[in-house]
């Protein structure tokens, strides 16, 4: 695995969230942290149909117009007895004319279980797939995975997305019942971020 030696990276989001947990992640070892949205760089268009294929195409955009080595990352649910299902639509299914609307998406998922009669536990992994790309185009990629099984109807408050009906592997609970700081141990993102970190030199 190629090291990451440069001191300075782009990461390419424009979600605030996910920049401050990047920069704390890469502070440790003294590399500085830029993102596509303070660089005010356009969003490409996800039209690939792989999470890997997606995070391609946001690094690839990003370090173009940068020159930086870039770090990209694409996340979603996959449902087993949808055959994978939303995966990188995971979005796309809570899109409205009024903005996103997770409740339609979790209970679509949950009726077209129903409509195939799919039996529980109905079992589901979110995923989240981080590329590091350099300048001359090499780049590893570290995919992280939540295994869990799904719920109805929706339980808990805390987190964003699919996390009311996503019990993850080992618990009672839902995300959205867990606090921030559990979640983000046993999270996919976590996973991946764990991965990432043997990249560092
Ligand atoms: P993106 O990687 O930011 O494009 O995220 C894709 C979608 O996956 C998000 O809009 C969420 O719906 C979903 N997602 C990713 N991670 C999580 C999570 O930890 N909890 C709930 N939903 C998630």
């Amino acid at each position: 695995m190629r090291k990451l030696t440069e001191k300075k990276i782009l990461v390419a989001t424009h979600n605030a969230g996910k920049l401050d947990e990047i920069r704390a992640m890469m502070a440790p070892h003294g590399i500085e942290v830029t993102s596509a949205g303070e660089m005010g760089l356009p969003e490409p268009a996800e039209t690939e149909d792989s999470f890997i294929g997606n995070a391609r195409i946001k690094a690839c955009a990003a370090m173009q117009a940068t020159g930086l080595p870039v770090l990209a990352d694409d996340s979603g649910i996959t449902v087993d007895g949808l055959g994978g299902a939303p995966g990188v639509y995971t979005a796309d299914w809570a899109e409205t004319p009024n903005g996103r609307d997770f409740m339609q998406a979790m209970t679509r998922t949950w009726n077209e279980l129903d409509a195939k009669g799919t039996p529980e536990p109905r079992t589901a992994q979110f995923r989240a797939t981080l590329i590091l790309m350099w300048p001359d185009g090499h780049e590893e990629i570290f995919e992280g995975v939540a295994p869990g099984r799904l719920t109805w109807p929706p339980r808990g408050a805390q987190g964003h997305g699919y996390d009311p009906i996503f019990i993850p592997q080992g618990y009672d609970v839902t995300f959205a019942e867990m606090t921030p700081d559990e979640k983000n141990r046993i999270s996919h993102r976590a996973d991946a971020f764990r991965k990432l970190e043997a990249a560092f030199a």
